[in-house]
């Protein structure tokens, strides 16, 4: 009897390896995104890192406020201490969370496409970055504009002000801007020309392209680099959200016109070991 139970369950056991791991093969059945999606939707660490990311920020506007002299961006050359202050940040993964998005990717295998990301957004169902509400309504309070430099296309800014409303971001058009795709996806050119009415006193993003001009294909070595060269303003002028579920940071990493077989084995061959 205990020889029997023991069989069946060493029966169920090899099954539920055989479907996790792929016994026969010994390769693991997974997807990339798995862990990344579920660290943002089911973590703890997730929701402290944004909130407490989002509550320095807080500090750092109060400092650049008290201070006429501070500036953010790159672009931001001129003296800038006569004109009303702003905030720029990013939307998506710095203030929405789509990881819903990413989840049916996920789940489905699916890939991204832009009539998909589009009909999702006029869904108007992306949810909030922690600690996101809290700074936009304070920095409203205070008297400074929120700009969103986003590449969602202009199509659906009203859409992305809608799911604003219903997550409890600030939406008086009179306080915020929507600034959609242009024809080219680097930001540096909007933040220049917002550069000549606003005194931009924070960048807050989750893409190193919030912050600074990237070119396309530049290599994971010389983004890092990239990212040192401006040491002093992470923290204070710069606030940097956390995304591991999608960026350039891992478009570079492959041959995007790859396979996904060969674009896992190139992937597998970075890691650092
Ligand atoms: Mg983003």
């Amino acid at each position: 009897m205990a020889v029997s139970i023991f069989v069946k369950s060493a029966r169920r056991t090899c099954a539920l390896v055989f479907v996790l791991a792929g016994c026969a093969s010994g390769t693991r059945v997974t997807h990339e995104n798995l862990n990344g999606v579920l660290w943002i939707q089911t973590s703890a660490e997730y929701y402290a890192a944004c909130t407490n990311t989002y509550a320095a920020a807080r500090g750092q506007l109060d400092r650049a406020l008290a201070d006429p002299a501070w500036t953010a961006p790159l672009e931001q050359t001129g003296g800038a201490a006569t004109l009303p202050p702003a905030v720029v940040l990013d939307v998506d993964e710095t203030v929405l969370d789509n990881s819903a998005f990413q989840a049916n990717l996920t789940a489905t295998n699916g890939n991204w496409s832009r009539e998909a990301w589009n009909a999702w957004c006029r869904e108007e169902r992306a949810g909030v970055v922690p600690g996101a509400v809290d700074f936009c309504n304070y920095a409203v309070e205070k008297g400074v504009t929120l700009l969103f430099i986003t590449n969602r296309d202009a199509q659906v800014a009203e859409a992305t002000m809608h799911n604003f409303a219903k997550v409890g971001l600030p939406f008086d058009p009179a306080r915020v801007q929507v600034i959609g795709k242009t024809a080219e996806s680097d930001k540096a050119a909007r933040r220049k020309a917002l550069c000549e009415k606003y005194r931009i006193v924070l960048l807050v993003g989750d893409q190193l392209g919030d912050f600074l001009s990237v070119p396309k294909e530049t290599p994971a070595a010389d983004r890092i680099l990239l990212a040192k060269r401006e040491a002093e303003r992470w923290g204070r002028q710069w606030i940097a959200l956390p995304n591991p579920t999608y960026g350039d940071w891992e478009h570079i990493l492959t041959d995007s016109k790859a396979s996904d077989e060969e674009k896992l084995k190139e992937k597998f061959g970075l890691l650092k070991r």
